[in-house]
């Protein structure tokens, strides 16, 4: 398994699918923005950027560029993680608000637009409002990343906000379950792994 391997998507958020875009899902950390093409696969993936944008964005960077928007990338994913490990378990407080000071920061670059666009071609008469963005640079690749960590700031309760408990696993979840006791990050990684652990516990004990 490596970058080239799909990426992780449990988190049920994708402010912190964003985080778990480094994990050791097998013994080998993987990190799937470790440079330009790991991100441009990664935007694609979640879905945050159109294929049709990241391949002009592809075309037209200069060599290296990529390679240092990824850099930022990093350095956001890892600011963000400090910001959610200091608040998760219990509701964001407004004196939060000034942590969130370089995201808002980032967020003030955005060129974003609307755009009236046909709902269904070939049906008349439906139209509806699309909200766009301006490429102007490839670091613009870094806004929807901003646009969908301050969603989840903003829409999620950080009280669900959970690390998952398997040994070693560093992947974060929002618990949107009924009774708020998801555990694992998913019973195919971790689940299953602790399932049988606690098994072979109960083995050696009878
Ligand atoms: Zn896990």
């Amino acid at each position: 398994m490596d970058n080239h391997s799909p990426a992780i998507f449990v988190g049920d958020t994708l402010g912190l699918d964003f985080l778990n875009s480094v994990a050791t899902p097998a013994d080998v950390p993987i990190d799937w923005v470790d440079d330009g093409e790991g991100l441009l696969a990664w935007l694609e993936q979640a879905r945050l950027v159109p294929p049709e944008t990241l391949a002009a964005i592809r075309e037209q960077a200069l060599p290296g560029e990529l390679d240092k928007v990824a850099d930022q990338a990093r350095s956001l994913r890892e600011w963000f993680r400090t910001f959610v490990f200091a608040h998760k378990g219990q509701p964001l407080t407004a004196e939060a608000l000034s942590d969130l000071e370089p995201l808002n920061r980032l967020l003030e670059r955005d060129e974003g637009f609307s755009r009236i666009v046909v709902d269904k071609p070939g049906e008349s008469g439906k139209f509806s409002f699309q909200p766009m963005r301006k490429w102007r640079s490839p670091e613009a690749l870094l806004l929807p990343i901003g646009e969908a960590l301050g969603r989840f700031v903003c829409t999620e309760d950080f009280s669900d906000v959970k690390a998952c408990e398997g040994h070693g696993c560093t992947l974060l979840f929002v618990d949107h379950t009924r009774g708020h006791r998801r555990r694992w990050c998913s019973m195919a990684m971790c689940g299953n792994r602790a399932k049988q652990a606690a098994h072979r516990h109960r083995l050696k004990q009878s």
